[in-house]
């Protein structure tokens, strides 16, 4: 059915439950098509609400009866729930419904996964489970009985008392619905314990599917380690007496933190040297803590209502940012996050999707669980730091704790706490959360009589819905460096706050090089007009890692600009201070292996858009090969020892300094492979014994149009593993030349392990469809043609994956008239689909503005 008219939800139009809980029992039974949930939930008239109806959400499910104090009542159904005449002063509801798991291929609510059982609550999820307040604001004690044959019974909280085929559990913390779970299933756990700084003794379990308990250590030592953190980095103790990690084949994000039962994507929770690559293991330790640290951010203190989805969001991701650089390297974090940023967030930014951190409306929550939200929400948070201090950060955050435990609050409270802590106004601050779009800074300067003045001008480009923008507040982290490399004034952070505004710094002995922005201070771009020697400068000679890096990644985009425009040659005196990098054994591994990387072509693409031109992702990628094989020639004396560095004798670890190694071993790699015909490669390929090294092979092969024979006896090895195979499916059609590029993906779908049901499947073909930039936008529009029959027919069994995937096509206004109207059509095509879902109809919508 086509959802009757979509409604726009407003945050102003926020208004609060009218009734509290006082409890919550539920009871299932469950069955694969016939689920029966009772429940049992103990109203009372919320003293600070207005009175209203009462209206429990519920839907895709059959009352089959209900009771008011034990009474049965006959409440009136609609398809989005039920209403029902209630007592003026405290009553009891109760009701038994039936729900069918099997037929649930949207991965939301109750469903089944490799034959288990599991529940997805975030964001609306558990209207599909019962009738209930199913908004965030509304917190409760749960109560949860479990009736399966299946061996393993799990809910939140912790453990009350089991049977044979039946589990209790009791939760003593209130929280809103979307953080309820239950796993049943066939599963064994890889047990562990922790002791919090108090004392509190905690079981450990990440449970698995039989026969994968080998591949789960690294996510029980990862949730260890991110468990101490917390009490050490923001005094955060655990509170329930167990914590169980879950992971399932079908999810349709990456991990779910409900209350002391996280359910996770199983890519994020296996990994083993053979399977994993050392980004897997490394991004498993981040998502781990991730959903740890939403125990206290998410969860302990929640929001309001989803429009301030960013203050658990924006927190946790700032949390597990700063976790990840404390245990790895802060610098080669730092890039890393901004390299993510800048390809996704900006580019969101740059199209019809972009939209405020906080947004004000929405139709379908789940479109805005986004890189804006997520990642620009963390950045707010970096520089509300930066701007009071560690020291007021903590402050502010232990009135946080103190002042809103138990509460479901808004952006408002979370910057008053800043505010009561610090003394700081933070009025004009806030519209980060309000304003859409990347602001960009002008930056000029001037040297004078030993002073010497940076003036800023911020400009940010109208969104939708947006056309006017104030200026808002950024903070600037500066250093000056004289000409001998000297830093002449150390690291000052300038807050900019008008539209125009100039800094100035006295007693210079000569004109310093100034290095702007350090640390990426704030989510902004810059535009400066600076020589290529003064970039050459600083990329030999920063003391800040993260400029130093970037003036390298500003050559290396410079350059490829003009190759791109011009037809210029690739710049030598990049090459060469590159080539210096590389051979500094002084630089982390890591950090070189990141001043290797290109921009990607996508991000090329945004840029030329920017510069006012129209790019050809066809010619790009044949200039981003051009520059490729230059620094293969250029560098060719100093790759080979790089390679073979990385080489690392003994057993396997996922730890920063050896993953650091291979990582600029394989950069290194993929280099030598242009020049050498793949011998360096394919022995690699042979010899690896981890999946680090037999994938960059792999795809060191694939991209140069080799690798087949590899690619076969890859398959042979890995058709039983799933997660592995992921890898093989994207890796191809990832590498795969521009006209290639449908028809493989094509091909691939009728491979048997292609799985429409499987999100991690469609991801990994479709996603890397789109991903493979001269792929996608190969003329004819082939790849247009092949995404949208694929959206469309995902998108009746799972929204939310369909409508993620669309966002491929919102960079469609960037490309020439042909492409466009491609594209175009393609979005009309999806548009006018009968029965699209609530989901994919918004984003469409939006993308076609
Ligand atoms: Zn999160």
């Amino acid at each position: 059915m086509r959802d009757a008219a979509p409604q726009t939800i407003y945050l102003k139009d926020y208004a609060p439950f009218p009734w509290l809980i006082d409890g919550v029992e539920l009871t299932f039974r469950l069955s694969p098509k016939a689920t029966r949930v009772t429940s049992r939930i103990r109203f009372r008239p919320n003293p600070d609400a207005p009175s209203g109806p009462f209206f429990l959400n519920g839907e895709t499910m059959t009352l089959l009866s209900a009771r008011i104090d034990g009474a049965e009542v006959q409440p009136e159904i609609t398809p989005e729930g039920l209403t029902c005449a209630v007592p003026d002063g405290p009553f009891t509801f109760e009701a038994e419904v039936e729900i069918d798991p099997e037929a649930n291929t949207s991965l939301d609510g109750l469903y089944r996964s490799g034959g288990m059982y599991c529940t997805q609550c975030e964001a609306q999820g558990f209207r599909k489970i019962t009738f209930y307040p199913d908004r965030p604001d509304v917190m409760a004690v749960f109560t949860v009985r479990v009736e399966s044959e299946m061996p393993v019974l799990l809910s939140n909280g912790n453990p009350v008392d089991q049977g044979d085929g039946w589990a209790e559990w009791h939760d003593p913390w209130p929280k809103p619905a979307y953080l309820f779970a239950l796993v049943a299933g066939d599963l064994v756990s890889v047990p562990g314990h922790f002791t919090t700084r108090s004392g509190r003794a905690v079981d450990l379990n990440i449970w698995v599917r039989p026969g994968d308990e080998g591949r789960a250590g690294w996510a029980l030592e990862s949730l260890k380690l991110s468990m101490r953190w917390d009490e050490e980095a923001y005094g955060r103790e655990y509170d329930l007496d167990v914590f169980n990690i879950v992971a399932v084949d079908d999810f349709n994000m990456g991990a779910m933190e409900n209350k002391g039962l996280n359910i996770f994507n199983s890519r994020l929770v296996l990994a083993s040297p053979e399977t994993a690559t050392d980004t897997d293991f490394e991004r498993i330790e981040a998502v781990i803590a991730h959903e740890y640290f939403h125990n206290w951010t998410g969860n302990r203190i929640t929001c309001r209502d989803w429009f301030q989805l960013c203050l658990k969001e924006g927190l946790t991701v700032f949390r597990d940012q700063s976790f990840t650089s404390d245990v790895r390297s802060a610098p080669v974090k730092r890039i890393e996050d901004a390299i993510l940023l800048r390809a996704r967030q900006f580019r969101e930014d740059q199209g019809p999707l972009a939209h405020p951190v906080r947004p004000e409306s929405f139709v379908e929550i789940n479109n805005f669980y986004t890189v804006t939200v997520y990642e620009k929400g963390a950045e707010i948070v970096g520089m509300l730091k930066r701007l009071v201090g560690d020291e007021g950060y903590r402050a502010a955050l232990d009135l946080y704790f103190d002042r809103h435990d138990g509460q479901a609050v808004t952006i408002e409270d979370w910057l008053k706490v800043f505010e009561d802590a610090t003394g700081r106004d933070l009025t004009q601050f806030a519209r980060w959360y309000s304003q859409a779009g990347t602001p960009h800074l002008t930056v000029t300067d001037a040297f004078e009589d030993g002073r010497y003045t940076l003036t800023f001008r911020q400009e940010t480009a109208p969104t939708p819905g947006q056309t006017e923008k104030a200026p808002q507040v950024i903070p600037i982290a500066v250093g000056l460096l004289g000409a001998n490399g000297d830093e002449v004034v150390p690291t000052t952070l300038l807050e900019m706050t008008e539209a125009e505004q100039s800094f100035t710094f006295e007693g210079l002995t000569g004109k310093p090089v100034p290095s702007i922005l350090r640390g990426f201070s704030a989510p902004v771009e810059i535009t400066r007009e600076s020589s290529g020697a003064e970039k050459a400068f600083l990329l030999a000679h920063d003391t800040d890692p993260f400029n130093r890096w970037e003036a390298g990644r500003d050559l290396a985009r410079a350059t490829l600009t003009a190759m791109i425009l011009e037809d210029a040659a690739p710049d030598a005196g990049w090459l060469q201070g590159l080539g210096a990098v590389l051979r500094d054994t002084a630089l982390d591994p890591a950090f070189r292996a990141l001043v290797l990387a290109l921009p990607t072509q996508d991000e090329m693409a945004a840029h030329l858009a920017r510069l006012g031109h129209v790019p050809d992702p066809l010619r790009i990628r044949a200039c981003h090969r051009a520059l490729r094989e230059a620094m293969s020639e250029a560098l060719e004396d100093s790759l080979p020892a790089l390679h073979e560095d990385a080489q690392i004798p003994g057993e396997y670890s996922p730890q920063a300094e050896p993953a650091g190694r291979r990582a600029l071993g394989n950069a290194a790699l993929g280099l030598i492979t242009l020049r050498d015909g793949g011998a360096r490669a394919r022995a690699q390929f042979e010899t690896a014994d981890n999946m680090t090294q037999s994938i960059a092979a792999l795809g060191a092969l694939l991209a140069i149009g080799k690798g087949q024979d590899q690619l076969a006896a890859f398959e042979a090895r890995w058709s039983h593993d799933r997660l592995v195979m992921d890898k093989w499916f994207g890796l191809q059609i990832a590498l795969a030349e521009p006209e290639e590029a449908a028809p493989l993906t094509e091909r691939l779908t009728q491979h048997p392990g292609f799985d429409v049901k499987n999100p991690n499947r469609v991801r990994a073909v479709f996603g890397s469809l789109s991903g493979n930039a001269a792929g996608f936008h190969a003329p004819g529009g082939a790849s247009y043609a092949l995404l949208a029959d694929w959206l469309i027919r995902l998108d009746a069994l799972n929204p939310q994956t369909a409508s993620r995937l669309s966002t491929a096509f919102d960079s469609w206004r960037r490309y020439d008239e042909t492409r466009q109207g491609q594209m175009r059509a393609q979005l009309e095509r999806i548009a006018g689909t009968d029965g699209l879902s609530r989901d994919l109809s918004e984003m469409v919508q939006r993308m076609l503005g």
